[in-house]
């Protein structure tokens, strides 16, 4: 699989998906068996879920063991007094990240985000409802929506990775999704560079509810690929608590880490 997806990468930069589709049924041929773990690119998928082998399951689910994670915004590598939370009110409750944005985990987000590798949303989107399983929040939901892209850049990209990302862990926890019900109205400036004050401004406004007879009174799961102070996922909480929503939460792919930024 790591074969695969290094050559895959170089032969197919800038290439749509069936040239994609094409070369992975010649790499299947060339070197047949790959159903091997994306994240080790070492061991075998096993079990009925088949999208991560047992050692990376487990290791993944075990980080917030080992590294600081703030309780409130998920943020890995958090100092106790965690910052980035700290002018968050209360329409956003919790968000759980998975990982932080380093190494591996962030390879594979950009291969699944910016490469359109959507078969990376099984793996990722699985260990997105894991990772609420094991929080207990599970009991507190009633909806999953993901973060919407501005029409033109969804246009432009041809899909939104947080919907595709969101659709596996609706999946996986048995929850409706609800990728119509908000949209993203303005188009708004690359967060890259901005500080914590103009990230929140900049995001403010930036999403609408067309309807909101899905969301109403209904406790709702937002997820996002990569978060890094979290102003989107505030900015998109304050429209469906506007709209009427009950508790919102949020679950991200990467949240912090050594080298985070959007
Ligand atoms: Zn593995
Ligand atoms: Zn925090």
């Amino acid at each position: 699989m790591a074969k695969r997806m290094i050559i895959g990468d170089i032969m197919m930069e800038g290439e749509g998906m069936e040239w994609r589709n094409w070369w992975e049924a010649i790499l299947e041929l060339v070197f047949p068996g790959g159903n091997l773990c994306p994240f080790c690119g070492q061991n075998e998928i096993q079990g009925q879920d088949g999208v991560i082998c047992t050692t990376c399951l487990k290791g993944v689910l075990s980080l917030k063991d080992t590294i600081p994670t703030c309780p409130r915004c998920g943020h890995f590598y958090a100092a106790i007094d965690c910052t980035n939370c700290l002018e968050w009110d209360n329409s956003l409750r919790k968000v759980l990240g998975v990982v932080p944005y380093e190494g591996v985990y962030r390879e594979l987000i950009h291969n699944l985000k910016y490469s359109g590798r959507q078969e990376l949303s099984k793996p990722l989107g699985y260990l997105l409802g894991e990772t609420v399983k094991k929080s207990g929040l599970l009991g507190k939901v009633h909806l999953i929506i993901p973060v919407p892209l501005h029409p033109s850049r969804h246009k432009e990209r041809g899909y939104n990775q947080s919907e595709w990302l969101a659709r596996e862990a609706a999946r996986v926890l048995h929850l409706p999704l609800d990728g119509q019900s908000m949209i993203r109205e303005h188009f708004t400036k690359p967060q890259t560079g901005l500080g914590r004050q103009e990230r929140l401004k900049n995001m403010e406004g930036a999403f609408r509810l067309r309807d909101n007879s899905k969301v109403l009174g209904r406790n709702i799961l937002l997820v996002d690929d990569i978060m890094t102070t979290g102003s989107t996922l505030l900015a998109c909480a304050h429209t469906l608590a506007e709209g009427g929503a009950g508790k919102i939460y949020g679950v991200v792919w990467a949240a912090g880490g050594t080298k985070a930024r959007t």
